[in-house]
């Protein structure tokens, strides 16, 4: 008998908040509740932005919880080579091309989607562009999948059609169920995502399906800003041929102003919460996960 596996996977960029918390305890809520397993994954890929102070405080915050993960502790900076296999892969297939396109849009393309900050389609102004090209030794460049591309090899419009995840929380417009791809929304409105960078070996969406996939994840517990990315997922776990998690995705945790709380507003972080005298109970009931 298969159980299922759930996993949190914070970037140590910044401390948790009552958000993390929330997604921590539903996924390892749902592990136990299911004597299943859970697994916690340090996603330190931007290695610019994490700091091991913060992968420390995850660990300090997730115990204090009361949570409890199997050792040893993934981490994405450990899995560089196998991302870059995988890239190269695509590579071959003719499924990327360099863009050289400022290193700020490049940046914000590479890291985990937010909340309020819908990344622009990318216009295509590299697609086709050759890695022969000598403007390319200068600096830094992204590898782009070319998105049509990718589709087409993968069987075109018919094929992806036939292609879903199955969603068992609630989207942001409650989408629920069984949720199919749609070839046109990819390509017009995805468009040709970043998957690496010539310095650094993935992205935010090529790791997370990737790891998943190591991992074995079943369970794929996480905010609903994210519910966007995961058509990207499933796209990049049909061209890599891993398997498809279910995903559950949860509303998030807003202030009193109902915005969302962002890691760098430390109001409700875990610590600073903790440091105030509040319990973990104190924590479950906050994010409405009490009783
Ligand atoms: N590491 C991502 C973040 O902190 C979440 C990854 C995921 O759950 O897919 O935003
Ligand atoms: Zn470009």
């Amino acid at each position: 008998m298969s159980s299922i596996i759930e996993r949190f996977a914070p970037s140590p960029t910044g401390p948790l908040h009552l958000g993390h918390a929330y997604s921590a305890l539903l996924a390892y809520d749902a592990a136990r509740k299911a004597k299943g397993r859970f697994l916690l994954r340090i996603e330190d890929i931007d290695t610019g932005r994490s700091r091991p102070a913060y992968e420390q405080g995850i660990y300090d915050d997730l115990a204090w919880l009361g949570i409890k993960w199997e050792t040893p502790v993934l981490r994405q900076s450990e899995r560089f080579e196998a991302y870059a296999a995988v890239i190269d892969q695509f590579k071959e297939r003719g499924l990327l091309y360099p863009c050289t396109c400022t290193r700020k849009q490049i940046a914000a393309a590479m890291s985990a989607p937010q909340e309020g900050v819908a990344a622009a389609v990318y216009p295509g102004t590299c697609r086709g562009r050759d890695f022969g090209d000598p403007a390319l030794e200068r600096g830094d460049y992204a590898l782009r999948l070319d998105m049509r591309k990718a589709l087409v090899s993968l069987g075109g419009a018919g094929v992806i059609r036939k292609l879903h995840f199955k969603e068992v929380g609630k989207g942001p417009n409650r989408e629920k169920g069984k949720i199919a791809l749609d070839m046109g929304a990819l390509i017009e409105g995805v468009g040709d995502i970043v998957l690496a960078r010539k310095d650094s070996p993935a992205s935010y969406h090529l790791s997370v399906v990737l790891d998943d996939a190591f991992q074995q994840v079943s369970h794929v517990t996480r905010g609903e800003d994210l519910f966007e990315a995961t058509p990207i997922h499933r796209v990049l776990q049909a061209l890599t041929g891993r398997p498809t998690p279910i995903y559950r995705h949860h509303k998030l945790i807003r202030d009193g102003e109902g915005k969302r709380l962002a890691k760098r507003d430390d109001a409700r972080a875990i610590a600073t919460l903790r440091d105030e005298g509040a319990t973990p109970g104190d924590v479950r009931e906050m994010v409405g996960l009490s009783g």
